[in-house]
């Protein structure tokens, strides 16, 4: 069922959704699998699977020169939904990327969603790799998630991108898309995003899922800022506990955003990398029961591969 479908047809209640990332390469599926079993009692209204393109390194030869390789450490996003749509009978979602995909080998990707039967896609642009100062799209790529929004919607439309119109070939994706209730890190200022963010679901994204944040205030006022700038799609909130004191240095420093006050003082003063782990699970609790309160039709939970967490949390809220 499509996420928005989903939200509709339950009112007023909160529903619990989660995201997970493909295992590394060489890994089984099974690891997939431990990490959603724990979390199925929850009776979540999807799943999300991160997509995760290449990366570049220089391999040293042994004549002192450097070769340049490319690996992809965490495929198989596409054939990780389809296995837990099948084993599980939850909608799985599909991270899809402008990055690394030219506009014809994302049609290729959406029509072998569309037989795989998954109906709803996260359209994300990516970020640039790590021999890159700024994102570059590929040759006839997106180079924002506005274009790839674009692209689906014209293939849900019958559009192919030789743009004949196929009688009766069309998709019918539901859309999501990022926000960032702290701005986009490249973003000028949190306006220009929201202006950014606007484009998307003018283009035709039908749900927002945020970015991560640790207080609630900024997710709040993001939602009046979408509101008054004409936004009326649903936002769902993104939720990670924190897990570690080392992640105080290094959530802001990936993903641009504040810890409060208030969390930063508990977590110094913790004695135990347990004790941590307990204070960054009792404040997402707090949050998810305000998030709860002022009517945020779902929770989704960052897993990063980890469910026990998780699972205290949605113990406690749902
Ligand atoms: P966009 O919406 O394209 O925005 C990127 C930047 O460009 C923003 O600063 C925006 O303000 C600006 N911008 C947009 N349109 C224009 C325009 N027309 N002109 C000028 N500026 C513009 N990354 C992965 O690699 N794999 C994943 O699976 C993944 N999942 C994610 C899930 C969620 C819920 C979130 C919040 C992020 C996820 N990311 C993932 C990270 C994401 O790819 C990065 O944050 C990326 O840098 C931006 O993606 P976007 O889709 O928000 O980009």
């Amino acid at each position: 069922m499509k996420v928005i479908d989903r939200i509709k047809n339950t009112e007023n209640r909160t529903l619990f959704s989660f995201e997970i990332l493909p295992p590394l390469k060489g890994q089984n599926i099974k690891e997939i699998y431990d990490g959603i079993e724990p979390l199925m009692e929850f009776n979540p209204a999807f799943v999300d699977v991160t997509y995760h393109r290449e990366e570049y390194f220089y391999k040293p030869l042994e004549n002192g020169n450097l070769e340049l390789k490319v690996i992809r450490k965490r495929p198989g996003t596409v054939g990780i939904c389809a296995a837990i749509q099948h084993k599980y009978k939850v909608d799985a979602i599909p991270h899809v990327l402008c990055g690394g995909f030219s506009a014809e080998e994302t049609e290729n990707m959406l029509i072998e969603l569309q037989f795989l039967g998954i109906d709803n896609l996260m359209a994300l642009r990516g970020d640039a790799i790590k021999t890159e100062t700024y994102f570059q799209a590929k040759p006839d790529g997106h180079r924002y998630a506005t274009e790839l929004v674009q692209q689906i919607k014209n293939l849900n439309k019958g559009i192919y991108i030789d743009e004949t119109e196929t009688a009766g070939a069309n998709t019918d994706f539901c859309i999501g898309v990022a926000g960032y209730p702290e701005k986009h890190i490249e973003a000028p200022s949190l306006d220009f995003d929201i202006q950014n963010l606007k484009k998307k679901i003018e283009n035709g994204a039908d749900y927002i899922v945020t970015q991560m944040f640790f207080d609630n205030t900024k997710f709040f006022n993001f939602v009046d800022n979408c509101r008054s700038e004409g936004i009326h799609v649903p936002i769902i909130p993104g939720i990670k506990p924190l897990t570690s004191s080392s992640q105080l240095h290094l959530i802001p420093q990936r993903f641009h955003l504040d810890f409060p006050n208030e969390l930063v003082e508990e977590v110094k003063k913790a004695d135990s990398p347990q004790k941590v782990r307990e204070i960054g699970v009792e404040w997402a609790i707090h949050q998810c029961k305000e998030l709860i309160e002022y009517g945020v039709p779902v929770i989704h939970f960052y897993t990063m591969g980890k469910s026990a967490n998780i699972k205290r949390i949605a113990r406690s809220i749902f």
